[in-house]
């Protein structure tokens, strides 16, 4: 990805796309749903980014006169570096502007999306925002027309040409890999091409799937969407529904399965045709790429994971014993192990979440106590509100929280989560010229996550009840298998099938189960008995379809965050110190380097298989934690 596309993918970022988690609506604590009648301190001020929409449309206006200044700037570049800085600086002011206009549209009608006025001041934005990909798109190859050495001349040359140099040397680095005008141009004829597969994946999966109905035990007949699928696995405590349900459930996927190997072969095919058209000597390596990530980095995680599944199979031994069951099954993994419904009031969770980030310091702690006072959180649900929760970063204001709090333990979690990502944004945005201010995606889930486990750590030495200890420690074990074990597993699968391909091997729905049910033998061994249509899981995963190597980055994101917060929460003073101080200039450093290079800054060497052991160890420690919560029940 470009500059200016990553600039464009930012703002839509920033507009509210950042970590959605769903979860059922219980009663809140305001005894309404009607958004007036909820108290303000539970509602964000949005006059603090515009006073009102007449400010807004002034912004907007301001807005587009920026963007055809922008405009006529293009063939500028070449008359030396004074003119490269003032487009540079002309298009942080137009970036800046634009994410306070669109945030405020976009917060203004998550807050009640059935506003039609709000809606349609949010599709004026969406249109201003089409025109700037327009007029930015000459800046890229206008620049990278000025020879290398020219640009090192007047970059060494110019000091306040600093805060782009990182941004200009990439698209120069990534230069190596873009072909002669006339080859692009023949590529180009085929992008629209080499999206099919994944649009046909879109179709087959949602408007044209037929979700199959089943009956259960209660002899009622339950038609098997997502959602209905997902209640009885979290619920039903027969286990028979629970394998009835889950056959039925993959069988839609199942009776498609030489079409998605096909969709499939598609995606794969077309990857290695790109990347040897670019020279690269693998899928994985053009992929990385654009990232500058290494290859071994990625080689690193899927091994380390593989070699460490040992505490994960202990886990599903244990369920299988408190459950009762003879034998232990995917589909009997999200049944809770205990009985828990305890609320958890708003007001009340506040003080929690400070004093439980206490190892971050009172600097950190102070700023939470800004955000829950000042209105910057939206925290109950009401009609016409966006689901789920998220953080919205505004460049020159602050961030902004949407919950939809429903006081169960997982919203609690939820809190800490979304202020992890606010605390995050206000650090770079703070110490970062905005060039740099945006973190990094290998950083976004660091800060969020950390706080997680502060919290836990908190919870587990306050509560007395070993129920609640039971609910905590089970939470946070499901946590590392859905968002590092599983996905790690499933860049393993990717980074097979690809070598697959590469190495001219034909793909079927065969082949492709084989390489995934070989991989569920590696990470399950004998704790888990997979049942046969199990093997098909690849033919439902979007990421594998839509975004190809993008999962790694969750279980990455995980890695780096055990292995700081292993530090911050040692009771050697040296170690938490140090791990501090290199946990909050990464959280300060936007994205001023390459990723790889922030995080080595911050202790973190992703080449090295500590790190992902870290995760490891800590997945152990929780379960040998859980087996004695049980244990102290019986
Ligand atoms: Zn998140």
């Amino acid at each position: 990805m470009n500059r200016k596309t990553k600039q464009l993918t930012g703002i839509l970022l920033a507009l509210g796309l950042i970590a959605l988690m769903l979860t059922p609506t219980l009663q809140a604590k305001p005894n309404t749903l009607v958004r007036d009648s909820i108290p303000d301190k539970y509602k964000w001020d949005l006059g603090q980014i515009y006073a009102d929409w007449t400010a807004w449309e002034q912004g907007l206006t301001r807005l587009q006169e920026i963007m055809s200044e922008y405009a006529g700037l293009k063939g500028s570049l070449a008359g030396g570096p004074q003119a490269i800085l003032k487009a540079a600086k002309l298009g942080d002011e137009l970036g800046m502007l634009a994410r306070k206009v669109g945030q405020y549209a976009s917060l203004n009608s998550a807050q009640d999306m059935r506003d039609n006025t709000v809606s349609a001041r949010s599709q004026q934005v969406q249109i201003a925002f089409a025109n700037f990909g327009v007029v930015v798109a000459w800046f890229n190859p206008e620049l990278l027309a000025i020879p290398w050495e020219t640009m090192k001349q007047w970059l060494d040359s110019t000091p306040e040409l600093k805060p782009y140099r990182l941004g200009i040397e990439d698209l120069y680095r990534q230069q190596t890999h873009v072909l002669s005008e006339d080859k692009e141009q023949l590529l180009a004829y085929f992008s629209q091409v080499n999206n099919a597969p994944s649009a046909i994946f879109g179709k087959l999966s949602t408007s044209d799937m037929k979700y199959p109905t089943t009956t259960l035990s209660d002899g009622n007949p339950v038609k098997l969407t997502p959602g209905a699928y997902y209640s009885i696995k979290s619920t039903n405590r027969n286990q028979a529904d629970r394998a009835k349900a889950t056959e039925s459930f993959y069988g839609a996927y199942v009776d498609n399965r030489n079409t998605y190997a096909a969709i499939y072969d598609g995606i794969l095919q077309s990857d290695w045709a790109s990347a040897q058209a670019r020279n690269y000597t693998s899928c994985l390596e053009s992929y990385l790429n654009a990232d500058n990530v290494p290859v071994d980095v990625y080689k690193n995680l899927v091994n380390t994971v593989r070699g460490g599944v040992g505490p994960l199979q202990r886990y599903y031994k244990l369920v299988k014993e408190e459950l009762g069951l003879t034998e232990f099954h995917l589909y009997d993994d999200m049944i809770p192990l205990v009985d828990f419904n305890k609320t958890y009031d708003y007001d009340q969770i506040q003080p929690w979440i400070i004093d439980a980030m206490a190892p971050l310091g009172k600097d950190y702690q102070a700023r939470l106590k800004t955000a829950f006072e000042s209105r910057w959180i939206d925290v109950y649900e009401n009609e016409g509100k966006r689901t789920g929760a998220f953080s919205a970063p505004t460049y020159g204001v602050h961030p902004f929280l949407l919950l939809n709090y429903n006081e169960t333990l997982n919203e609690v979690y939820t809190v800490a989560h979304e202020l992890g990502h606010c605390m995050h944004s206000m650090l770079s945005n703070e110490t970062q010229p905005f060039a740099s201010a945006e973190p990094t995606i290998f950083v976004a889930e660091v800060a969020s996550t950390m706080n997680e486990a502060l919290l836990l750590d908190y919870m587990l030495t306050k509560t007395k009840d070993p129920v609640e200890r039971i609910a905590l420690l089970a939470r946070a074990i499901k946590s590392i298998d859905g968002t590092f074990y599983t996905q790690s597993m499933w860049a393993d699968f990717e980074m097979r099938t690809h070598e697959a391909v590469e190495q001219g091997m034909p793909i079927t729905a065969e082949t492709l189960s084989d390489i995934y049910g070989k991989l569920q033998k590696e990470y399950y061994g004998d704790a888990v008995t997979v049942d046969d249509y199990y093997r098909y899981v690849w033919t439902r995963i979007p990421h594998f379809y839509n975004t190809p190597f993008y999962v790694y980055k969750y279980a990455t994101c995980y890695a780096t965050s055990a292995k700081l917060a292993a530090e911050i929460m040692s009771k050697d003073k040296k170690v938490k110190a140090a791990g501090l101080d290199r946990y909050m200039t990464l959280l300060k450093s936007g994205s001023s380097d390459y990723s790889m290079e922030l995080l080595k800054k911050a202790g973190v060497d992703l080449s090295q298989p500590a790190t992902f052991q870290a995760i490891v160890d800590r997945l152990d420690s929780y379960v040998t934690q859980l087996e004695a919560e049980l244990a102290k029940l019986k």
